[in-house]
């Protein structure tokens, strides 16, 4: 998929960092002084220390962002906030080498990806909402000739934001952006196997001039540490997590006594519908994107193929013929498709599902684990495809995370359509035909936050983004991220 050049001399001047708190605009080590080593799962050597946060450095930032919720942030002008927003922005596209660097080397994903969409589009996260800030109305309604209603918006508060490996600077910005804009103050957690962006991000803002205390970054794990210290802390107004379901679960739990406002966008087993209308060549080039982009480490990924019978077999022959050309390699080799996972862990998960779909009786038609040549050490899977398996077997119920997809033939639109609802999730499908009303009739019975048809992957940031069923509570972009960042009031005047 990718095929780029490298400046390996420009890239020696980085080096990966260690990872300290930052709270009230100082970084800072654990009151305990309490560190874990970092390391790069594509070499699995040790790359810094990770300062690991609890209930007292997670009291201490949302202490110093309540505060700045009513200091000199309150009362910059939306203009003077969008502007905040843009130097973020460009700071971010300033240092996008050094970013896409340390990303590459904390998740084990190609440099060039990194550089073209994680770093690219979390620049274009702070372009987005501080346009959207200076252009947006508020709602108004006249009661015939009785009243005049109005709503009035005000931060939020104090935003709990708990964030994946798997996209870090990307997620994180989808969320501190919107946070910004709508003038609410942030305590930030990235995962504790991906820490170095976010503790850029937080330099960065302090550079674009973002008050002290606005915007904190605790680091830590989840439960029993500094991720359940965001989700209980009385004084944390809302939260927004991007993760597994299962800890979804629990961080609504945790958010319970205190009501809080929360916002997940959690797991997919996302189906891509392949009816035999389709162009195939088409398909076959989006479908390698929406099974391996990023390991296959994307919740949107299409990992369950569906593929009309008729076509099944050529789809099959010309999906593995390209898949095994894709280079898995060191993510600084400018020939690697795809890179390492992110953790040996990760990996072993991974590769469970690879025994597992044996033991339920599919084939491996390609695939499985195996060190790229050009590498010693690291947790690099092989695209993996995965065939002969029941609509009932885990592998296809379950959420690997991985560079793994299983094709399965179907017979008529019904089926299908019953196929792509049978999951616990509802996050993404891809539909492929080029039958227009059988696109939006099979698109009307999806269970999906996010239907495509033709396409995957294809965002505009002002459209509703977010899951249905396990895959989420509630949306994000545009309108919908103010929405949760903020408080609405409605004013009635009689007149
Ligand atoms: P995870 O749920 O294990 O961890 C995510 C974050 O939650 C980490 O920062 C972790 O430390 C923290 N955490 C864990 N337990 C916690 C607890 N009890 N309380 C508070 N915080 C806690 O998820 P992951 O393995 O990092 O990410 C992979 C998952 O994320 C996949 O399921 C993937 O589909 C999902 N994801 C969803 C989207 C989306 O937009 N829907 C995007 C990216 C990833």
């Amino acid at each position: 998929m990718q095929s780029k050049t490298i400046d390996h001399e420009a890239l020696k001047h980085y080096k990966p960092i260690d990872c300290k708190h930052f709270i009230d605009g100082v970084f800072v080590d654990s009151d305990s002084d309490r560190v874990i080593q970092n390391m790069n799962p594509a070499t699995e050597e040790v790359i810094g220390s990770i300062a690991i946060g609890g209930e007292s450095e997670v009291d201490r930032a949302v202490k110093a962002a309540k505060r700045a919720l009513t200091g000199p942030w309150k009362d910059l002008s939306a203009f003077e906030r969008s502007g905040m927003l843009r130097r973020i922005g460009d700071e971010i596209l300033k240092r996008k080498e050094e970013l896409a660097f340390i990303e590459a080397t904390d998740t084990g994903k190609p440099y060039s990806l990194a550089l073209e969409m994680d770093i690219t589009r979390a620049a274009h996260n702070f372009y987005f909402f501080a346009d959207y800030l200076t252009s947006m109305g508020t709602e108004s309604y006249q009661q015939d000739q009785k009243a005049l209603h109005y709503a009035i918006r005000r931060p939020v508060g104090v935003v709990g934001m708990i964030n994946p490996w798997n996209l870090p600077l990307l997620l994180l910005t989808w969320k501190l952006a919107p946070c910004l804009a709508a003038g609410s103050t942030a305590v930030m957690k990235p995962s504790e196997w991906t820490p170095m962006t976010a503790t850029l991000l937080a330099e960065i803002c302090k550079e674009a001039g973002v008050p002290n205390g606005v915007v904190n970054l605790v680091h830590g794990f989840g439960a029993d540490s500094a991720g359940e210290a965001i989700t209980k802390h009385p004084e944390v107004d809302a939260v927004t997590f991007t993760g597994d379901t299962k800890t979804g679960t629990a961080i609504m739990k945790a958010a319970a006594p205190s009501l809080k406002k929360v916002s997940f966008e959690l797991g997919g087993k996302n189906p891509n519908i392949i009816f035999a209308d389709s162009d195939l060549d088409e398909v076959i080039d989006t479908t390698l994107k929406s099974s391996f982009l990023n390991q296959g480490q994307v919740c949107l990924a299409g990992s369950r193929i569906y593929v009309e019978s008729t076509v099944y077999d050529t789809f099959l022959e010309k999906f593995v013929a390209r898949t095994e050309e894709l280079n898995v390699g060191n993510p600084f080799d400018p020939d690697a498709d795809m890179g390492s996972l992110v953790s040996r862990e990760h990996y072993e998960h991974v590769l469970g599902y690879i025994h597992l779909a044996k033991e339920e009786g599919g084939t491996i038609v390609t695939g499985g684990a195996e060190l790229p040549s050009s590498v010693e050490k690291g947790c690099y899977v092989k695209p993996t495809i995965i065939t002969g398996l029941s609509q009932t077997a885990r592998c296809v119920q379950e959420e690997i995370f991985g560079p793994v997809v299983t094709v399965i033939p179907f017979e008529t639109e019904d089926e299908v359509i019953e196929y792509a609802n049978d999951t616990k999730y509802g996050l993404g499908t891809t539909i492929w035909t080029n039958d227009l009303r059988r696109a939006h009739r099979v698109a009307h019975q999806i269970e999906a936050g996010i239907i495509w048809v033709n396409t995957w992957y294809l965002r505009d940031l002002r459209t509703p983004f977010g899951g249905m069923k396990g895959s989420g509570v509630g949306r994000e972009g545009g309108a919908h991220s103010f929405d949760f960042y903020s408080e609405l009031s409605n004013v009635t005047i009689k007149l």
